[in-house]
């Protein structure tokens, strides 16, 4: 029987996976790496073989992603004698996959921590199961001689675990030892120290209050203990964005956050994201994070693990970057750019390729809920159905992302950040080069957003004029819709409720606060939120008492504010823009609360207002809804007025407003469905990155007999959106 295995199956242990299996039943034949997986041929009775063949995919090892295994039976011009692998010429091709870069495994952390091992504190080691891949290749087939190891050849010994097929090293291609591999060094006031010396002024400094840049797998951080987040905020002149944290294991965690079971699962899970946890005590650490959530992580390199020790139990691990930058990744980046912030620099020889945040996400009804999907996850491809050829989708803009499909996988890039900064959108071509190079894919067709304004947009109609390739623009929000879907396999009309800051509308009006009804071919606007003029535009996004005063015309509530020239713009309609986005609606709530009047990143109004609501009230505020399923905030924005003129508690004003915004949709949808006969919703959208709305609004829909799918392999802010954008060029090309 010839069986052929597709997918990431090379590099991840798979060989050495059959052998064994091989061995329980005694079969004969060849294994062997071929330019598009991993074939054999093997001989026995027909039963026992097809019963082999199908243990290969629920039995695979850790890191390998099989899409496919195919049988066929075969003749041999002889039998074999016994079972072999195979060296082969092409050992990989474009064909096959790529792993993303994976936390240490257990192996490798007894390993680190065993004072006997050869490995003992050595902060590179890795395995088949571990280590770093993406983050590390220059270019494909992927080995050695292509990735950032390409100049630490390997010692003879870690030569012999690298051939021996039943080491766990076998073709591990970063595998290294302190005698071969890279080595870490400190840097601080001239002086420089090595290795493990280098490892204990770090955590010796971290220990003191210092701020330290450490260089990690996709790319630096700024360290330092929580206590000192304000200094940290202070020398980056960062906004309140909150920093993320890296404890020392989910115990740790714990005594900040509650952790439920699915939660610990995953900030132990071999990926590693960040978890957003919810405080154990609401309003602390409020250096760390403004809101009521704490984005968590654990160790995930050996450096890591050495760097935590046994006494330190949480860091900081910010991103280091600046002002929507890429994230740094180079030495000498972290010598001329943060030395201004950084105290030391825990430094070390492994170039890194390819920058790859960290993972973001909630855990959402004990599954995966992503705010970004970067490091871990990506390049695994998300597979989809009814795809078949070569596309590219670009995105959106500020939360960059692309996706390349080819046959039924669709990879979606890591996070990019906003393209308005050019080092970013040079990123970002970068990346799809690079993309297109490791999976082979020559886009036939390209999609992009409706708006003509943005870089991703430039991009695609370049190349796609450039190529003589089609082009398809795709509305903002029926690609969030689809993206849903997609997601979830649907392949059905649906009513989409689609709430984000901000998307260029069919009718070149900004939109936001949309009810769609359609499919992958098309759809209709069924609903939205009445339109809020911005005064002054773009500024209203971070001045939301602009906003605020838009939506009460309440002189009295904003005497302390520029208003003369805000009011004019306001009767006048000059350099007012109309807005139906559910952020906006947010903002103005916020302000009307008086719980954020300045923005200092987008969203903030919204993230603080979801912070601030009392979870115990089920109150709603009057609402209306006009003709069209069109949502007037007008009687609630009264009422929020009386509320706060009574001295109603902000904790009851939000949570009333988010409980009308739940039932004024719960409402609407319930009447695109009774009219349309269709029952399934999905929700899409950063505005659905609101924990206390995610956790009613399916819950209402449900109970009035309407299924609900939310995002559950990509993010449903507008990192996600390029799937939708490539289903639906995919539908457009017929
Ligand atoms: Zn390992
Ligand atoms: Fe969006």
């Amino acid at each position: 029987m010839r069986i052929e295995v597709r997918g990431i199956v090379q590099g991840v242990g798979f060989r050495p996976f059959i052998h064994r299996l091989v061995s329980e039943y005694g079969f004969f034949g060849w294994v062997r790496n071929s330019s598009r997986g991993v074939d054999m041929v093997l001989e026995g009775e027909e039963a026992q073989l097809r019963q082999f063949a199908e243990r290969i995919a629920p039995e695979k090892p850790l890191l390998a992603d099989v899409e496919s295994v195919e049988c066929s039976l075969c003749e041999i011009d002889e039998p074999f004698t016994a079972f072999e692998i195979i060296e082969s010429r092409t050992m990989q091709s474009r064909d096959t996959l790529i792993s993303p870069d994976i936390g240490i495994c257990p192996d490798c952390l007894r390993e680190l921590l065993d004072p006997k091992d050869k490995r003992y504190r050595y902060p590179f080691l890795n395995c088949t199961n571990c280590g770093p891949r993406f983050t590390i290749i220059r270019d494909i087939p992927y080995d050695r001689a292509k990735t950032s190891m390409s100049v630490f050849p390997m010692c003879p010994d870690c030569e012999r675990e690298y051939r021996d097929i039943t080491n766990r090293r076998y073709h591990a291609e970063p595998t290294c030892c302190s005698d071969c591999g890279p080595q870490v060094f400190y840097e601080e006031a001239g002086e420089r120290l090595e290795r493990d010396e280098a490892i204990e002024r770090a955590r010796q400094r971290l220990k003191e209050g210092a701020i330290l840049a450490v260089k990690g797998l996709g790319g630096l951080h700024l360290a330092c203990i929580p206590e000192r987040a304000a200094e940290l905020r202070a020398r980056k002149h960062r906004d309140s964005k909150p920093f993320a944290l890296m404890c020392r294991n989910a115990d740790c965690a714990e005594t900040m956050a509650v952790v439920t079971e699915a939660e610990r699962e995953r900030l132990e899970s071999r990926q590693k994201p960040i978890v957003l946890l919810k405080k154990r005590v609401r309003g602390s650490f409020a250096d760390v994070s403004e809101n009521n959530y704490m984005g968590i992580m654990l160790p995930y390199t050996p450096l890591h693990v050495l760097l935590f020790g046994d006494d330190i139990d949480a860091l900081i691990m910010t991103s280091a970057n600046f002002s929507d930058k890429p994230i740094l990744y180079t030495n000498e980046e972290a010598r001329t750019e943060l030395a201004a912030i950084a105290d030391g620099l825990l430094l070390n020889e492994r170039d890194i390729q390819t920058r790859c945040d960290d993972s973001l996400m909630y855990v959402c009804n004990g599954s995966d809920y992503f705010v970004r999907r970067s490091r871990g996850y990506v390049p695994y491809p998300v597979r989809l159905k009814g795809l078949e050829r070569k596309l590219l989708a670009c995105g959106a803009e500020q939360k960059a992302s692309f996706v390349l499909s080819r046959g039924s996988s669709t990879f979606p890039s890591q996070h990019i950040g906003d393209l308005k900064n050019f080092e970013t959108f040079d990123n970002y071509r970068q990346q799809i080069a690079h993309f297109e190079r490791m999976f082979d894919i020559a886009p036939t067709a390209i999609a992009c957003d409706l708006h003509p304004d943005y870089l991703s947009t430039q991009y695609a109609r370049e190349r796609a004029e450039k190529e003589g390739i089609p082009l398809v623009s795709v509305q903002h929000h029926h690609a969030h819709m689809a993206a849903c879907m997609a997601d979830n396999d649907l392949d059905e009309t649906v009513i989409g409720l689609i709430w984000d800051g901000v998307g260029y509308g069919s009718d070149g009006s900004v939109w936001g606060g949309e009810f769609l009804l359609g499919d992958y071919g098309g759809f209709e606007r069924k609903g939205h939120i009445r339109p809020i003029p911005l005064i002054g535009g773009d500024k209203a996004v971070k001045e939301i008492w602009r906003i605020g005063y838009a939506m009460s015309r309440d002189e009295s509530l904003y005497g302390d504010y520029p208003l003369s020239v805000a009011s004019m713009q306001l009767r006048s309609g000059l350099n007012c823009p109309l807005s139906s986005g559910m952020g906006r609606l947010f903002d103005g709530a916020a302000s009307l609360m008086d719980i954020c009047q300045y923005a200092t990143y987008e969203g903030e109004g919204a993230v603080l207002l979801e912070a601030a609501a009392d979870e115990s009230c089920d109150e709603v505020y009057p609402f209306a809804l006009a003709e069209g399923n069109i949502f007037d905030y007008e009687p609630m924005v009264r009422a929020i007025l009386a509320d706060r003129a009574a001295g109603v508690s902000k904790g009851i004003m939000a949570a009333r407003f988010m409980n009308t915004l739940c039932l004024m949709a719960a409402d609407i949808t319930e009447r695109i469905s009774l009219e349309s006969g269709v029952k399934t919703a999905v929700l899409s959208g950063g505005s659905f990155q609101n924990m206390y709305i995610l956790s009613r609004l399916p819950r209402m829909l449900e109970q009035r007999g309407i299924r609900v799918c939310t995002h559950r392999r990509v993010s449903c802010n507008d990192e996600g959106l390029s799937l939708g954008q490539l289903m639906i060029l995919n539908r457009a090309l017929g």
